[in-house]
């Protein structure tokens, strides 16, 4: 009704909708932009922009053609809809490499890329902290990363000489700069990073700071604020990345609505602080590891919380070729979930014996949760078998169900003429049931 009351409610049907009270609910479950509505006075526009703006304010930073997006959620928990914006993760490079050093480091962050259930997961920054040499040396380092780097820059300054000869060297919009100063940030400082257009990560300890760094935003006209966090303990960081999340949403506190940055003070206990963070409500992390490995579990953590829980991720229903498969090659059968797919699909590769893996729709689901909700049955089976044409690739008349759902055996030998055997239940234990029934022509898990 709040929308409705700011339309201009003469009901004229040009945005599409009978009414504008059918706009307005259109609007209200996020099926429509009110923008288009062509005749929205400036008041009610303006009215409406603030009323629709997201609890946590969203940031954009881009840089060629890599863009990173930060905030912009609407929900605490992640099953209430989705998390939007996945956290931006970035690797601290040390301070004043040599030329030769910068240039490897800054290639093994920008190439490093890991491909799993079937998508590329990289890195999303370069970020870098001012050291104790002359302002002029560090301002110069730091232009030296914006020239080698093609990724977007995090610049954290400890002193308002180089943030100011810094800005004086590079004038590039697409760069976080975070004063990180021992002393009070003046009002020179905030007018020139207000002018630069920025993003800016303004140090908070506690959250009374957020909302003094708040206020600093809105004075100063910094439309792209980010809430640093770099004090504290880990348990410490949470308490108020979860305060903030909360205050934001659940009590509409539009003071405590920024994305969060972390950074990371301490190698050693660096991974549980970002994998906390990455959990709850952190928009940039920064870690000092530069051990790739160590990598790794950010990313996959990160893929699985930004995993939208309304659509999983799925693979194409059809029949998958692994090898030089001929007539005789075994059938196995699985589900569309991606992350079943690319473990089945991994293990039949490591076996090294050619197949055809059939993949039946089950709207994404694993093959449990598939079975246990009637997705993954014999019906659906036998169609997929016949949508897919098996029976002209093959010669013989076998096929391999998962282990965890071996009664399906008996339905499908009910209404077909099929022979099945049930697999194992884990994939793991594939290449050897695989190697195994090419061996002895029958598998050791055929229950007769
Ligand atoms: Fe109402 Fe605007 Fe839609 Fe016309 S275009 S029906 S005024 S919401």
């Amino acid at each position: 009704m709040q929308i409705f009351k700011l339309l201009p409610r003469t009901n004229c049907k040009e945005c599409g909708s009978p009414s504008c009270l059918a706009f307005a609910m259109k609007v209200a479950a996020g099926k429509a932009d009110y923008r288009s509505c062509p005749y929205i006075t400036e008041e009610s526009l303006k009215s409406l922009n603030e009323m629709m703006e997201p609890p946590v304010k969203k940031v954009v930073i881009n840089r060629g053609e890599r863009e990173i997006i930060l905030g912009d959620e609407k929900v605490l928990f992640r099953h209430d809809e989705t998390f939007y914006n996945p956290t931006a993760l970035g690797v601290e490079i040390p301070p004043m490499l040599d030329e030769e050093h910068l240039e490897k480091m800054v290639k093994l962050i920008e190439s490093f890329t890991i491909n799993r259930a079937g998508q590329n997961l990289h890195l999303d920054l370069v970020a870098t902290s001012e050291s104790c040499e002359e302002s002029s040396t560090v301002a110069k380092y730091f232009s030296n990363i914006h020239e080698v780097s093609t990724f977007p820059l995090l610049l954290r300054f400890t002193k308002p000489e180089t943030l100011k000869m810094f800005s004086e060297m590079v004038n590039d919009q697409n760069i976080v700069l975070f004063p990180d100063f021992k002393s009070d940030l003046n009002e020179d400082i905030l007018n020139l990073l207000s002018e630069r257009g920025c993003p800016v990560a303004l140090p908070c300890r506690k959250l009374k700071d957020v909302e003094i760094s708040a206020g600093l935003f809105e004075k100063y006209k910094i439309k792209m604020g980010i809430i640093a966090l770099t004090s504290g303990n880990s348990a410490e960081r949470l308490d108020i990345l979860t305060s903030m999340r909360k205050g934001a949403i659940t009590d509409g506190n539009r003071n405590l609505g920024y994305p969060a940055l972390i950074w990371s003070n301490n190698e050693e206990t660096e991974t549980g602080e970002i994998a906390t963070a990455i959990m709850k409500y952190g928009s940039v992390c920064i870690f000092r590891s530069t051990d790739s490995c160590k990598w790794l579990p950010y990313l996959t953590l990160r893929q699985n919380i930004f995993t939208d829980p309304r659509r999983p991720i799925q693979v194409e229903a059809k029949v998958y070729e692994f090898g030089n498969v001929n007539s005789s090659s075994p059938v196995l059968i699985t589900t569309n979930f991606s992350l079943t797919y690319f473990t089945v699909a991994q293990e039949i590769e490591a076996s090294r014996i050619p197949a055809y893996l059939l993949i039946v729709d089950t709207e994404g689901t694993s093959v449990l949760t598939a079975w246990s909700s009637d997705r993954f049955n014999a019906k659906k089976i036998l169609d997929s078998l016949e949508r897919e044409n098996i029976k002209n690739l093959i010669t013989h008349n076998r096929l391999i169900i998962p282990g965890y759902v071996s009664p399906l055996k008996g339905d499908l030998e009910e209404i077909s003429s099929w022979d099945i055997l049930v697999g194992p239940r884990e994939a793991v234990d594939l290449p050897k049931f695989l190697r195994n029934m090419e061996k002895t022509g029958k598998s050791m898990y055929v229950s007769s």
